[in-house]
This record gives C-alpha cells, sequence and structure tokens, in this order.
C-alpha cells in the first residue's frame, strides 16, 4: 500500500537554531497516526513543515507521493491537508456559520454535517465566535477545517486546556472521523485517548524520530523515557 503522507528524514530550522534533525513517519490512508513526545521535542515544527508554514531544510516531505518541497501553505490545503493548529484560530468577528461558509470547498462536507459531529455548534450558528467557549471554538475549527474536505486532517493540541466533559466530546469527534475513514494525524498529551483511536504512533526526541509501531507496543520504561513529564 502507498502511504498518504511520508517523512523521509526531515531537518528543519527557525533561523539558525535546529529544531529537527530527522523525522520520518508513514501515514497510510484512512489511518489515525499519533505524534508523541515532551513539550518543545518537535511536534508543532513537524506539522507547521508538513503544512508548509515552515520550510525543510532536508529530506522529504510526500502527501500521496507528491514531493511537497516547494509548495506553499495554501497550495498544500488544496491538495487535501486540514490543518487545526495549535491554540484554535477561527476568524474571531465572524459568526460561527460564517466561518465555517468561508472554509468552504466542493464536496461531502457542509455545516449540516459538521453540526452532525458537533451537536453543540448547531446552536450556535449565529454567535460570533470570539465569545464561544474554548471547547466550542475548537470544535469550530475542526469544522473550518473538515468544510475544505480535507484528505488528511491534522489535530495539533485540540484537547489542550479544556474541561473534562468537552474534551469527550471531542474525542468522541475525532473516533467518529476515523470510522467515515478519515485519515488524521494527531498530537495530544493524552496517552489513554490516542490508545482508543490511534493505530500506530511516533515518538519524537530532540527533535528526531526514535520510535514508532502500534501503541500497545510502548512499554512503561519507553513511556517514562519518552513521555514522562
Ligand atoms: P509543545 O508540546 O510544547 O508544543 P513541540 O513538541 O510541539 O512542543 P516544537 O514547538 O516543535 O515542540 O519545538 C521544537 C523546538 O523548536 C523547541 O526547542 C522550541 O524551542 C523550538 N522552537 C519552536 N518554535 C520556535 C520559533 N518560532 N523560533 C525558534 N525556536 C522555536
Amino acid at each position: 500500500m502507498s502511504a498518504l503522507l511520508e517523512l523521509s528524514d526531515v531537518s528543519a530550522s527557525y533561523g539558525p537554531v535546529q529544531a529537527l534533525f530527522g523525522v520520518s513517519l508513514r501515514l497510510d490512508e484512512g489511518k489515525v497516526l499519533a505524534l508523541m513526545g515532551r513539550n518543545g521535542m518537535g511536534k508543532t515544527t513537524t506539522i507547521r513543515c508538513i503544512s508548509r508554514l515552515l520550510p525543510h531544510r532536508g529530506g522529504s516531505i510526500r502527501l500521496r507521493g507528491k514531493d511537497l518541497g516547494g509548495l506553499n501553505a495554501p497550495r498544500v490545503a488544496r491538495l487535501g491537508l486540514g490543518l487545526v493548529p495549535e491554540g484554535r484560530r477561527c476568524f474571531a468577528p465572524l459568526t460561527v456559520a460564517e466561518n465555517l461558509t468561508v472554509a468552504a470547498r466542493l464536496g461531502p462536507w457542509d455545516i449540516a454535517r459538521v453540526v452532525a459531529l458537533f451537536p453543540r455548534l448547531g446552536e450556535r450558528m449565529g454567535q460570533v465566535s470570539r465569545t464561544l467557549s474554548g471547547g466550542e471554538q475548537q470544535m469550530l475549527a475542526i469544522g473550518r477545517a473538515l468544510m475544505t474536505n480535507p484528505s488528511l486532517l491534522i489535530l495539533d493540541e485540540a484537547t489542550e486546556g479544556l474541561a473534562p466533559v468537552v474534551r469527550q466530546e471531542i474525542w468522541a469527534g475525532v473516533r467518529q472521523l476515523k470510522a467515515e475513514g478519515l485519515s488524521i494525524l494527531v498530537v495530544d498529551k493524552s496517552l489513554k485517548e490516542l490508545e482508543t483511536v490511534a493505530d500506530s504512533a511516533v515518538v519524537l526526541e530532540r527533535g528526531q524520530s526514535v520510535w514508532s509501531g502500534p501503541l500497545s507496543d510502548l512499554t512503561p520504561e519507553m513511556t517514562d523515557r519518552w513521555l514522562g513529564v
């Protein structure tokens, strides 16, 4: 089977400061891959390279076999990458409905389907997004990404800082998306939740991928060494 997303030995820097030193990973169509590692190990930087918000310096990034080197972020979005960045960025002065509408691109996703996934958003359609709760804003950020009809959804810390009940709603949504066959790359701190949804995982340590495999293969020692605080 050919990979949907494949990173091979990717390196990247912020000016003179190198942040990635060789990240490799593979995500197959319809699968969920967890990108893991402690704070500052390079997860967000890896996502920024995939979405072309940061050019990588070495190695290669391929989406459906197409080399993303040289492409800009809007072009990669049009190729089917839906990004939900850390810190959920919605257009604050726009309503929920407007936020979803401006993101829309031709395909099976529409507002009704987003509301079926996150019913809370249905009750808030006319509300400006800056007045939404953190959890609702996160649902809206995911909804916006889905409205672009992505073939790959990337979630960077989508449940960070949210109340447990809202977190549960978001995880239920992610599991639903997986059941519908969407391919997802997910960064999150909750190993317990990742275990319910991820087919496999990649662990980053100081900007390098040091392990990959099914989450059930992670031993307590590995968890301690790479994910402990
Ligand atoms: P977190 O869970 O805290 O978001 P992370 O695994 O996503 O961590 P990154 O944000 O990718 O980690 O950071 C990787 C490294 O790159 C860190 O050493 C960080 O300090 C550095 N870094 C991140 N953003 C910048 C930036 N804009 N300029 C310089 N260095 C940066």
